[in-house]
């Protein structure tokens, strides 16, 4: 059930709309929550197009980033997030792992490279961010998948500004930090930490100068006010975040999310729209959640301006499709793996640059 009818949105406030976003990084105009309302309110195949247009308006419309996402210490999380394997307070079937060897995970980044991928992205399972010998040895990792020439990324939970910064050093591209879900839905999936602490982290991390990685996860039983409020504030947030994750929930057994029915198709679809037409110039990523949707569907959402994937067999502790199938579907529709730094110079070139 859409909140407002099409005919409210007229194609000519629609190509007002597009321009608007299209300025949006240099003038920093606020969207209205009703503007945004609107908009996911369009005829879906509208939306399609528009955002298509949009797309190839910003980006290289066969470009895809691949990403890969390990792991790099598993389970154990004292937060609540109703959807997570690894929380303490789930009781999913999980085996704990402590923080890897930095020289274990450069190997597996070595790996990702082989394998095509230009962003390495390491999630451990903390709350937040302890300064000591653990986050020393993230800052070493940081620095080694950055030396390699590759996109470097962490998820590490809630972040000072001072940690953001040392990151920033080590040679972070961007940093994961997810919504999840709409302020108003928030305390219905976690509870043991506010939506303002998340919006604190963010902040931390844009001041360090470091992306935002910034997205949510579908089907965790909001309703669509929640999607439309959930793509409001990532919008409006300044500066935008440079990658939005759009996840599905896969629900997994022993958490309380894991009878949750699976969000319509093209649900997914009309949020990969209407982000990409409110973020231009973000990478649109398809996250969690993808090895159940078919390669028809999958060809929409990039058709709807989705340009990032993550490759590899696991996403953090859910599966993922196998990079075969991966790089089968690019050659399908006749797209290409993005070259990593492409919007910006190379660590080492900026070091160079400030010197
Ligand atoms: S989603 Fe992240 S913060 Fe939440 S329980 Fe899982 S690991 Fe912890």
């Amino acid at each position: 059930m859409l909140l407002f009818r099409p005919h409210l949105f007229t194609r000519v406030g629609l190509v007002f709309f597009c321009t608007l976003a299209h300025n949006r990084n240099m003038t920093n105009t606020a969207y209205s929550l009703d503007s945004v309302k609107a908009l996911y309110a369009r005829p879906l195949l509208d939306l399609v197009y528009e955002a298509a247009s949009v797309h190839r308006a910003n980006h290289d419309p066969q470009d895809m980033q691949m990403c890969t996402l390990l792991s790099i210490k598993t389970g154990g999380c004292a937060e609540d997030c109703g959807y997570c394997s690894q929380s303490i307070h789930n009781n999913a079937d999980l085996e704990k792992e402590i923080l890897m060897k930095t020289s274990d995970v450069l190997e597996q980044a070595r790996k990702a490279k082989e394998s095509g991928s230009t962003r390495f992205c390491m999630g451990a399972a903390w709350p937040r961010v302890l300064d000591g010998r653990a986050f020393d040895r993230v800052c070493d990792m940081v620095k080694g998948v950055s030396d390699m020439g590759m996109e470097a990324c962490c998820t590490l939970g809630m972040l000072t500004e001072a940690q953001a910064v040392r990151l920033k050093e080590a040679g972070l591209t961007a940093y994961n930090h997810n919504l999840d879900t709409s302020r108003e839905f928030y305390d219905k999936v976690i509870t043991t930490r506010s939506y303002d602490e998340r919006l604190d982290t963010l902040k931390n991390v844009a001041k360090a100068g470091i992306a935002a990685c910034c997205g949510g996860i579908l089907g965790l039983g909001e309703r669509e006010e929640d999607r439309i409020s959930l793509l409001h504030t990532l919008a409006n947030l300044n500066p935008q975040p440079e990658s939005v994750p759009i996840n599905v929930l896969v629900p997994v057994a022993g958490t309380p999310l894991e009878k949750q029915k699976p969000i319509d198709i093209f649900e997914w679809i009309r949020c990969i729209a209407v982000a990409r037409i409110l973020m231009p110039k973000a990478m649109v990523r398809l996250s969690a959640g993808r090895l159940t949707i078919s390669k028809e569907a999958q060809a929409l959402a990039f058709m709807a301006g989705a340009n990032a994937i993550f490759t590899g067999e696991k996403l953090l502790t859910t599966p993922n499709p196998e990079k075969d199938a991966d790089y089968g579907l690019l050659a399908e529709l006749g797209l290409k793996p993005r070259a990593p730094y492409k919007d910006g110079p190379e660590p080492a070139e900026k070091q160079a640059d400030a010197a």
